[in-house]
């Protein structure tokens, strides 16, 4: 029976819940826009099925995010971010969605040159902009480069603080992201269980040799500190951000 499992696991006929270990069918956890019905774990998801279970019927165009016209072979280069013209339940939004299936969402030179055409699009536009976050921080590999994105994206943000932001934390927020561009919007919101935070939990425990109380940098703590103004359910994502869109 084990062995049969493991199989269907394998395939992707069956997906082990991380959090409460039930095995659901790949199918009846998709219609559930990923989220076990058992202990409401929301499970990552990457940037495609985000857009295609937020946006509207033909609702997402894409924005060149390179700042060239002809891409090598016609598609932009695979990279932690997507970005377009989105309507979400009827109302317009430029949607940015980071990817953490991509080298962990990492932020590097591509992703912080798209982070600031974003900025640029939603104000030339004059829409508001919705930003899901998931990253585990700067790409290191890129070295001061890496680290410089903070400082270009938070100086873009600056510069078009007048268009209304949202930024919704998914699993995981951390690093460079969250600690620059991310946490500037007006509007906080976190999906439920999602870890929020710069470093890690082990790396603060051994440097401060303090033990961390539970629930340390996750959503609702923060929500209860006043770092987030709302989580949400992925279920209610739509209904609540479209409410929140008809103010500006
Ligand atoms: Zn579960």
């Amino acid at each position: 029976m084990t062995e049969l499992l493991d199989l269907a696991k394998k395939d992707g006929r069956w997906s082990e819940c991380p959090s409460c270990s039930e095995i659901i069918i790949t199918t009846k956890l998709k219609e559930n826009l990923w989220v076990c019905s058992h202990c409401n774990h929301h499970f990552r998801i990457n940037a495609k099925e985000r857009i295609a279970l937020l946006c509207d019927q033909e609702g997402f165009i894409g924005l060149d995010l390179t700042g060239q016209t002809v891409h090598q072979g016609g598609v932009p280069p695979e990279d932690s971010i997507r970005a377009g013209e989105a309507t979400i339940d009827g109302q317009k939004c430029i949607l940015a969605v980071m990817d953490f299936t991509f080298k962990g969402g990492s932020m590097g030179v591509y992703l912080g040159n798209a982070v600031v055409r974003v900025f640029h699009y939603a104000q030339e536009m004059k829409v508001p902009l919705v930003f899901f976050t998931a990253s585990g921080g700067v790409r290191i590999q890129e070295g001061i480069w890496g680290l410089l994105q903070m400082i270009r994206t938070v100086h873009a943000r600056t510069a078009t603080e007048k268009i209304p932001m949202i930024t919704v934390f998914t699993d995981p927020t951390t690093g460079g992201v969250s600690a620059s561009f991310a946490s500037l919007a007006d509007i906080l919101l976190a999906e439920p269980g999602a870890r929020i935070g710069f470093a890690g939990p082990r790396v603060i425990e051994a440097t401060t040799q303090v033990t961390l109380p539970p629930g340390f940098q996750e959503a609702r703590t923060l929500l209860a500190h006043g770092f987030l103004d709302r989580i949400v359910s992925r279920h209610e994502l739509r209904s609540t951000l479209s409410s929140f869109l008809r103010w500006f």
